[in-house]
């Protein structure tokens, strides 16, 4: 499972930055062809959905995806030959 943002749908309000327990989404820097600012990932492979969910098969936050007012926020599967970075905080 992979994090991604939909920079289509996304508008940068930044929710997604303030929700997110492990500070998974740092505010944009660069705008995009929008001129919006979209959030970047930092390693995103810390979330809980993203490290957890194929394991227990539910989702286990989601906080993001419910706040985001745009629906811009999803897990999509990874392509087998994607390499796995995990890193785990306690
Ligand atoms: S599901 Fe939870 S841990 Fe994962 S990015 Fe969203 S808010 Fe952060
Ligand atoms: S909450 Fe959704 S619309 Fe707002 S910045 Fe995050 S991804 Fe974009």
């Amino acid at each position: 499972m992979k994090l991604v943002i939909d920079e289509e749908r996304c508008k940068g309000c930044n929710l997604c930055t303030m929700v997110c327990p492990y500070r998974i989404f740092r505010p944009g820097t660069r705008a995009n062809r929008k001129g919006i600012l979209v959030p970047e990932l930092d390693r995103p492979e810390r979330c809980t959905n993203c490290r957890l969910n194929r394991l227990y098969g539910r989702t286990l936050c989601g906080i993001c995806q419910l706040t985001c007012p745009d629906q811009a926020i999803s897990w999509v599967d990874e392509k087998p030959y994607e390499p796995v970075r995990m890193e785990v905080e306690y």
